[in-house]
């Protein structure tokens, strides 16, 4: 399994940074995003580092396919039962700011606001 010593959530994967894990299998972590932009903003990471999307690889079409999958589930789990939203940011076009792949997993009892693709 690749892990980054320096990665912050290779430190949770790890165990040696605290999280508020929703869930976890063989292939990967959700956990409460420590900074909540909604009522439910959770963080679904594959275990193998990966830097990003741009990054991925032919072998990781089966943990980005789990990804997607765990999302509604969590996200009801958590109290998002009528939809969701799921974001990934992706290097500096997409304003990444932790370089370990992560889908944000968005929701709450009522509407999120409308999302735009390019600030004013
Ligand atoms: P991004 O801009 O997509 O790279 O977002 C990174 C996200 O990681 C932000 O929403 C942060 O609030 C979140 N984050 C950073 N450090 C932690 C942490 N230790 N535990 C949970 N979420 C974190
Ligand atoms: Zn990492």
């Amino acid at each position: 399994m690749s892990t980054d010593p320096a990665c912050i959530f290779c430190k949770i994967i790890r165990g040696e940074i605290p999280s508020t894990k929703v869930y976890e299998d063989d292939d990967v972590l959700a956990f409460k995003d420590i900074h909540p932009s909604a009522p439910v903003h959770l963080l679904v990471v594959p275990k193998r580092h990966v830097s990003g999307l741009s990054a991925t690889a032919p072998e990781d079409q089966a943990v980005l396919g789990k990804m997607l999958l765990v999302a509604p589930q969590i996200a009801r789990e958590q109290g998002s039962v009528d939809g969701l939203r799921t974001i990934i940011n992706d290097g500096r076009v997409g304003r990444q700011d932790v370089f370990h792949l992560h889908m944000h997993v968005l929701g709450g009892p009522g509407p999120l606001g409308r999302m735009m693709a390019m600030d004013e």
